[in-house]
């Protein structure tokens, strides 16, 4: 029997292989991994050159209104098609051993939600096999295979998805994620220059980031290191990875953490929209039966508030999905008589801005601290979400830099309480 070599997964997101130099110098640090580590067998999964899904996107959308969703996926998976095989090429051709793979050949069984496929397995041992001789597979990210042999892809950003669900498989070492930050700051290092870069961040502080608006990583591949225990590094393909001062950023279980911030990073999403419904019966079982529609409609909603506006009428005010929210207030419209409503707008001009860290758990005052920054700005919340660790506002779009920079300004650099304060 073959003694199985550790694993370790590097993924490569499109900035990093934006171009055929930029492919060039993922190759490279390819070739550093390998040396480092010559004990371990390599996996590689990269995304489409930056911006490519966008304009395949655009493309089809040019050519139709709605485009048939298992034919889009056909369209959204040739942008990973062509970086795996152009990196294998380039292994190759600086003496690696190298192969490329797409879904259906590495075996990357999903679900058949078309554009939002959830990964159900992969074929850990055929991959373990390829590798026996040393080979790198380079597997492309993004996409997966059906029972029926259709092509899926998991969602915009979802190659984080496939270098975390591929590492969990193969029972890796560790998944390097490597793209054109130097890790995970404590908001977008793009918005705020003087963002902190983290060293550690908790699985469960990193899922909340992740889906609060922090695209450094996409939610679904944390949710699988967390739960299958795999050592998440995000580092930067152009700052001399694993050099001093390089090192990245950990993902790593709470109780490996030394300090508890009250606020670990600042978030925003611009793709919400409001749906305001005014002068509603206050019936319980209308607004039950409302959101029993908006389900089987497939509307995920997001946040919810109710202001009483006297004994026979409320306004009620949900967030949606800016992509779902046309059928949103298309539904609501409709039901508007027999809610006993006076009507439905909708607000697509709003930032839901967050602030998250598990100190929160241990700490009061947050929410003061919160009002006491915006109001200082001037900004009005419009509604607010809050969870064991997270507190989300609704702000005007216009307002969401400046909503960011003042919780960050309020927060971050101040509240480092150590784990033994915060228990
Ligand atoms: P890739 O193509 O490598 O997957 P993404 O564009 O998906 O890269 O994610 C990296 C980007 O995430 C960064 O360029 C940065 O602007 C953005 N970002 C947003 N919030 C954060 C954050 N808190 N920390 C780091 N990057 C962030
Ligand atoms: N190429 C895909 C996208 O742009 C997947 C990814 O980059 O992670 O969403
Ligand atoms: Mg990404």
């Amino acid at each position: 029997m073959v003694t199985q070599k550790p694993v370790i997964v590097l993924k490569f997101g499109g900035t990093s292989v934006g171009d055929v130099s930029r492919v060039k110098l993922v190759a490279d640090i390819v070739a550093r991994h390998r040396k480092e580590s010559p004990d371990s067998n390599l996996i590689v999964v990269v995304s489409a050159m930056a911006g490519e899904t966008n304009k395949l996107v655009a493309l089809a959308k040019s050519c139709v209104e709605r485009p048939n969703p298992r034919e889009m996926d056909v369209l959204l998976a040739s942008g990973e098609q062509v970086t795996v095989s152009l990196l294998a090429m380039r292994l190759l051709e600086i003496g690696i051993p190298a192969k490329s793979l797409l879904a259906p050949q590495a075996r990357i069984a999903t679900t058949a939600e078309h554009t939002n496929a959830l990964i159900e397995g992969v074929d850990s041992e055929r991959l373990n096999r390829m590798m026996e001789d040393g080979t790198v597979l380079v597997v492309a990210g993004f996409q997966g295979v059906t029972e029926d042999g259709d092509i899926t892809t998991l969602g915009r950003g979802g190659s984080d998805i496939t270098a975390v669900a591929l590492a969990a498989a193969a029972n890796a070492t560790a998944c390097y994620i490597y793209t054109d930050v130097q890790g995970v700051f404590s908001t977008d290092p793009r918005m705020v220059k003087g963002a902190k870069l983290l060293e550690r961040v908790s699985h469960e502080e990193m899922l909340e980031l992740a889906s609060l608006g922090a695209k450094v990583l996409h939610t679904r591949s944390v949710y699988f290191a967390m739960r299958y225990n795999i050592p998440l590094v995000v580092l930067s393909t152009f700052a001399g990875a694993l050099e001093p001062g390089q090192n990245g950023t950990w993902i790593v279980p709470e109780g490996e953490l030394m300090e508890k911030p009250i606020v670990t990073g600042v978030t925003y999403r611009l793709d919400e929209a409001r749906i305001m419904i005014q002068g509603m019966s206050p019936d319980i079982s209308k607004i039950s039966n409302l959101f029993d529609v908006l389900a089987e409609k497939s509307v995920f909603i997001d946040m919810i508030s109710q202001e009483t506006v006297n004994a026979n009428s409320v306004n009620l005010s949900i967030t949606v999905p800016d992509e779902n929210s046309l059928t949103a207030l298309e539904t609501i419209r409709a039901m508007v008589p027999e809610l006993g409503a006076e009507g439905a707008m909708i607000d697509r001009d709003i930032a839901k801005v967050s602030v998250v860290g598990i100190g929160m758990r241990y700490h009061t005052g947050v929410a003061a601290r919160v009002f006491r920054a915006l109001a200082k700005e001037r900004i009005d919340i419009a509604m607010i979400n809050t969870s064991e660790i997270k507190m989300s506002v609704l702000v005007p779009r216009k307002y969401c830099e400046v909503a960011v920079r003042a919780l960050h300004d309020e927060f971050i650099d101040f509240d480092v309480a150590t784990s033994e304060e915060a228990a």
